[in-house]
């Protein structure tokens, strides 16, 4: 079982957790349960870290900022002892779950759940986990997941303890065939498939860490997204991410995602010959600048071309300096570029086995008068990127065309 932050944003919400927890253990599981800090504790703790020091030492950052996770385990495992259950907290390193050395946004390497099932034998114990941490073995330093981390966590130690479920409580009731805030007859789907999931959450859809999806696709742990606000005696069905052979009626698409963090640069006639692609992502990628949606086009003359591609936005005035920067190389005349763009996706397996999934968008857009500045498509969705101003427009467009409005 995890608990996002609203879930524990204080000792009576707690409360409210242990109240879940024991009915997991009175339907006769052993519980291992991974906390979140209280809502805004980590963006608290960054920001003091900040005013430390603008340019911190990232190991102390993750002694900072971890320090969130330590409480809500310390507070869970009290207030489960107080209602007479068994349990005590684990901070990463006493698990012990190791990490690599990237301090701020480290990977799992390994979690040794030996403890923790020792403690479910011999005492019924539950573990209560702090989320988002872990420890770098050789240097035996605290290292953080990145934000949004203790989902990882929570999907990590499932798969180590070979878990039938990894429960993700949060504060919405399940994944929607998109965001419900804009679109109100988005519907709460019943089961997603892994593959879906994975594009929805790297799309924009902001319910899981996209790593923990990862985790669970690879390890084919079934997760489900479920509210922590329901009657902890009575609670309401979620969202079952499970394998895409589990879902019996695949729709052509599953969901809408759209992310605003997108920006687009187009670079005006560019050399067309062999290396100009390199010269000009090259750089990008050695800035650590993760480029996504890229279009050449075919040029009249067979001497210069244009090519556009989107960058992530927070990282679209440094792409620019950097291109500026590569002039030379790249025998470039103009570089034009927006910021105020989004990108639209539909996601789902269903267009494994159908047609112009996609080219059916496109009209429906076009009907609404949504310019589309760049797509890309691959086997289970297509992205569409265009004008922010349009996003409530596109994605209840797409929803409505492709069925998915609740009735
Ligand atoms: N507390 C951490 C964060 O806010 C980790 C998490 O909640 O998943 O990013
Ligand atoms: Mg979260």
């Amino acid at each position: 079982m995890k608990f996002g932050g609203t879930s524990v944003a204080d000792v009576e919400r707690i409360r409210n957790v242990a109240r879940h927890v024991r009915r997991e253990v009175e339907a006769g599981y052993d519980v291992a349960v991974v906390v979140s800090a209280m809502s805004g504790k980590t963006n608290e703790l960054v920001a003091w870290c900040r005013d430390a020091a603008k340019l911190h030492d990232p190991r102390e950052y993750d002694v900072v900022v971890s320090s969130g996770e330590q409480v809500t385990s310390g507070l869970l495992a009290l207030a489960l002892q107080n209602d007479g259950l068994p349990a005590r907290s684990w901070q990463g390193w006493q698990v012990p779950i190791t990490t690599s050395d990237q301090h701020g946004s480290a990977r799992i390497a390994a979690v040794d759940g030996t403890s923790i099932l020792e403690g479910f034998a011999t005492r019924r114990e539950v573990a209560v986990v702090a989320g988002f941490q872990g420890v770098h073995a050789a240097t035996g330093r605290v290292a953080t997941l990145g934000r949004g981390g203790s989902d990882t966590s929570a999907v990590a130690l499932a798969a180590a303890l070979g878990a039938e479920r990894c429960d993700i409580y949060t504060d919405v009731d399940g994944v929607y065939t998109t965001d419900p805030r804009i679109v109100p007859r988005a519907r709460r789907l019943d089961r997603v498939a892994f593959e879906e999931m994975l594009e929805m959450a790297s799309l924009g859809a902001k319910v899981l860490q996209v790593r923990s999806v990862e985790l669970a696709m690879l390890h084919r742990v079934p997760t489900y997204v479920r509210s922590s606000f329901d009657d902890p005696a009575d609670p309401r069905p979620g969202t079952l991410i499970c394998d895409e052979d589990d879902i019996v009626e695949h729709p052509v698409v599953t969901g809408i995602a759209f992310s605003k963090d997108e920006a687009q640069i187009t670079l005006r006639r560019v050399a067309d010959k062999p290396g100009v692609a390199a010269a000009i992502f090259g750089p990008l990628a050695d800035a650590n600048v993760n480029v996504d949606m890229i279009i050449q086009v075919v040029s009249e003359d067979g001497r210069s071309t244009d090519i556009t591609f989107t960058v992530p936005a927070m990282d679209y005035e440094r792409s620019r300096a950097i291109l500026e920067d590569n002039r030379g190389a790249i025998g470039l005349t103009g570089i034009q570029g927006a910021a105020d763009v989004v990108k639209v996706s539909a996601i789902g397996v269903g267009m494994r086995s159908h047609a112009g999934v996609a080219s059916r968008a496109f009209r429906a857009l076009a009907d609404k008068g949504i310019n589309i500045r760049a797509i890309t498509t691959s086997e289970i969705k297509f992205s569409v990127l265009i004008d922010a101003a349009y996003t409530e427009l596109a994605v209840r467009t797409l929803h409505s065309l492709y069925g998915l409005d609740k009735a």
